[in-house]
Formats: C-alpha cells, structure tokens, sequence
C-alpha cells in the first residue's frame, strides 16, 4: 500500500480495496533516507489500525530496495545496517511486529562471505535495538544473480548463525519460489514446499505469504511478477495452493503490477478462487 496520504491511510485504504492485510515501505524506497514518525503520527495510525479492525499479525512493512546487508562493500554495509536500524524503528512506533527484507546479494565473492555479511549486520541491528519485538522476515527471492536466500538451507544457516534467532521468520512469495522451482501447481508440490520449510526453519517461522503469479514458467528465475490467476500459476494452480491450511492461516499480501484499482481486481479473484 502506498504510504504518500501519510502511514494513518493505510488501514482504511486497504479495507477500501477489499483487504483484511498490508505491506508498506516504511519510507521512499529507493532512497537511503528514512524519519521516525513522531508520537502524533504514530498515535493516528495505530487509531486507524483498531478502527478498520486490522490485525497487529496482518501488518507488514518491507525494507527499502538500496538496502545489501550481504554487501562486501563496506561502505554500502554500513548504510544498509544504519537504514535497517532505522526501519526497525519505525515499525516499533508504529507498532507493526513485522519487517520484510530480501537477504542481499554477495555481489560475486560466494554464499559464505554473503552470509556471515547478513548475519554480522542482523545482529547488530537487533543489538541496537533491543527492547523492541520487531521481527525480521526474510523473503524467498528468485535464484537469480548473486542473491542469497532461494533456498531454505540458506535460511536455515542465518537463523541458526544468528545470536538472535527469536527475531527471525520467513516470508514465501509464491512467483519466487515458482522461480525457484517450487512447483505448488499440485498438491504433492505443496506438500514438499511446506514439509521443506518445517525440516529446515520451522514452520511457524512462517509469518507471510507474497501472492504474486508468475510471467514465466517454473524454474525461469526471472522475478518478474503477474496478476493472481493470469500467470503460469494460474487460477487452478492457486486454487490448489490455496486450499492448505498451513497457508490458510498466515496473512497474504499481493504484490501484483498496478495500483490499488488493479489490486482490488487481484483481491476479487483471490476470493472468487477460494470460494470455488
Ligand atoms: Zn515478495
């Protein structure tokens, strides 16, 4: 949800659109800079959270893009660490539990240097702010480049490296995954999807799920998203996917193209899709 009208529009934009749940960036995304909202701000907001009944584990907020924590660039670490920190502090204002990030990319110097890059700065965020409960999602991404965490053994090795484990989830965006060749167009591949996340990070690490379908077919590791029902995926593979109740349960954000008209649409067919 866009966050130009102010963070307390939120709420009631996303019941507008027909939503029960939503994603922000906690400032502009492409920029390093961000501002911790004042006690006004965040009072409007948290008001306007009770007021449209959103539920404090159907509120998310995801990182900024510039943001590398597997960066070997020291410089660009350091921001990355600084902007997270910061970020994490505007969740806690606002009393959102949970923040979204893409693990990084090692930018070529291989996975272990990435990860113990990712791990270093995790920690030290939480270090700098202990006191507050915000949890960190990381997301799936498409096994593309030089990224970290397309896979859940690369997940499994942050959490388990990290001094802070209890501050650590997943989030699974299902055109990533299909990116990655998780195939949840059938049962028996959801089966393996999910019994895959419980051996290696636990299942109730699982905080999210991005719904997005995919422009191109499994194992393309392309990231390149499409409207709930008009992709690869497609409506039956949904259809499928959505009938779980490990799934059932965890809040659902789209990440589709367009605005909030397109997104209503995507809102329509996920429930026209769930009725059936
Ligand atoms: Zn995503």
């Amino acid at each position: 949800m866009p966050i130009s009208g102010g963070f307390y529009k939120v709420p009631e934009e996303t019941v507008k659109i027909g939503g029960n749940a939503f994603q922000i960036f906690p400032h502009n995304a492409r920029q390093w800079k961000a501002k911790v909202p004042d006690d006004k701000a965040a009072a409007r907001f948290k008001r306007n959270m009770e007021k449209f009944k959103i539920d404090e584990d159907s509120a998310f907020c995801h990182s900024g893009y510039l943001i590398n924590l597997a960066s070997p660039k020291e410089d660009v670490w350091e921001k990355s660490l600084e902007l997270l920190e910061k970020e994490i502090r505007i969740c806690a204002a606002l009393g959102i539990k949970y923040l979204n990030i893409h693990p990084g990319s090692h930018l070529g110097k291989g996975e272990d240097v990435g990860i113990d890059l990712i791990v270093k700065g995790l920690d030290e965020a939480f270090r700098r702010t202990k006191g507050t409960d915000v949890m960190i999602l990381l997301e799936n991404v498409a096994p593309k480049g030089n990224a970290i965490g397309y896979n859940f053994d690369q997940m499994k090795r942050i959490i388990e490296m990290s001094a802070f484990p209890e501050r650590i989830g997943i989030t699974y965006d299902t055109c990533h995954g299909f990116d990655a060749g998780f195939d949840i167009r059938n049962p028996d591949g959801v089966r393996k999807l999910l019994d895959e996340i419980d051996k290696s990070v636990g299942l109730d690490r699982l905080k999210m799920i991005h719904l997005n379908d995919s422009k191109y077919p499994l194992g393309a590791a392309k990231d390149r998203h499409e409207s709930i029902g008009l992709g690869y995926i497609g409506r039956e593979g949904f259809k499928n996917f959505l009938s779980f109740d490990e799934i059932r349960k965890i809040p659902w954000i789209l990440e589709t193209p367009g605005g909030n008209e397109e997104h209503a649409e995507d809102i329509k067919r996920v429930l026209e899709i769930i009725g059936e």
